[in-house]
């Protein structure tokens, strides 16, 4: 079994933004710029986010971490995130999720600008994302394309299956796949008989955030694996994936590991769609 290994592809995807961060901060005089909101004092998500800012330097990129109080009005995260819009040097935004039950996501994901939406989801980025238009394209999703293509494993003709259909990964994954050639089947909860779809598949993406729900008998021989899902439910409290790895080893043709598969790719994709959203914004003025 080939294992498709995130971390490694991610490491050649942040030393290929070096070159590039260093030629637009020599020609505009500065480097691209990441804000990272978050609010209140979710120990996960600050680790996400110092792991985001982290990443940001060790490419010469900078970035600005804005730690709001949980009990933030509404008003003034809209103030917050106008103001990121409408600032010059700043050319990624994200925010992190989830976000205090007081506060609408459905209000940030209609405000962030698309030209700046380092994470490609809000309404008006998913919309040109499926339109075949987008700014950048959702992390995670394009974080598995890259895997593919590192790999040289071409989905054109072949039978694709999605199980999961969230907005940040599973329908945009469909949407890349399809674009990619591949021939689409979208499973959900609702799905009855899951294993008669994914045994069908040359490739399989799983995202249903079940941890360990599906193994070897899941999935045809020579199938390639890839498992989006990420929880702490693993033997000892061990990082585990939506698939039972262990099991996939003499069966199936390539799969993701967890952790070191996709996890890595979502960040690595956030650095270089600020990067792009910098190169893009900055060429349009000069
Ligand atoms: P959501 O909970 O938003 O969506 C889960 C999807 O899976 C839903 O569409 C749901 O169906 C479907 N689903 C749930 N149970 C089943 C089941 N038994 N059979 C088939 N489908 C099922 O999760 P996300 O999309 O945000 O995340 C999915 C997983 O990926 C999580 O484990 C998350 O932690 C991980 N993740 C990892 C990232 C990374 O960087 N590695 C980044 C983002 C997420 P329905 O719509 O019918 O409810």
């Amino acid at each position: 079994m080939l294992v498709l290994n995130g971390k490694e592809v991610a490491g050649e995807v942040r030393s290929s933004l070096v070159p590039r961060v260093q030629a637009f901060t020599q020609k505009y005089g500065r480097a691209p710029h990441l804000s990272v909101v978050i609010v209140g004092d979710d120990p996960a998500s600050h680790v996400y986010v110092k792991n985001k800012k982290i990443a940001c330097e060790a490419v010469g990129m900078t970035s600005t971490l804005h730690e709001l109080p949980a009990d933030i009005s509404q008003a003034e995260l809209t103030l917050m995130i106008r103001s990121l819009n409408a600032d010059d040097h700043v050319d990624g935004i994200l925010v992190q999720f989830p976000l205090p039950p007081h506060l609408s996501a459905d209000e940030v994901l209609s405000l962030v600008a698309s030209e700046k939406d380092a994470d490609g989801l809000t309404y008006a980025s998913l919309g040109y994302f499926f339109a075949g238009k987008p700014f950048v394209k959702p992390c995670t999703p394009e974080g598995v394309m890259k895997i593919l293509r590192h790999y040289k494993i071409s989905v054109e003709g072949m039978k694709a299956v999605v199980v999961g259909r969230s907005n940040i990964v599973g329908k945009p994954m469909a949407q890349l796949l399809t674009e990619a050639n591949a021939t689409v089947t979208l499973c959900h909860s609702k799905t009855k008989n899951l294993s008669e779809y994914t045994l069908n598949a040359d490739l399989v993406v799983v995202a249903a955030g079940r941890a360990r729900m599906l193994g070897k008998d899941d999935f045809k021989k020579d199938a390639i694996v890839i498992d989006v899902g990420m929880h702490r439910a693993g033997p000892g409290g061990k990082l585990c994936g939506d698939v039972r790895y262990e099991e996939l080893e003499g069966w199936v043709k390539a799969a993701t590991p967890v952790p070191g598969g996709v996890g890595p790719m979502t960040i690595a994709t956030l650095i270089e769609n600020t990067c792009e959203l910098a190169e893009k914004r900055a060429s349009l003025k000069n």
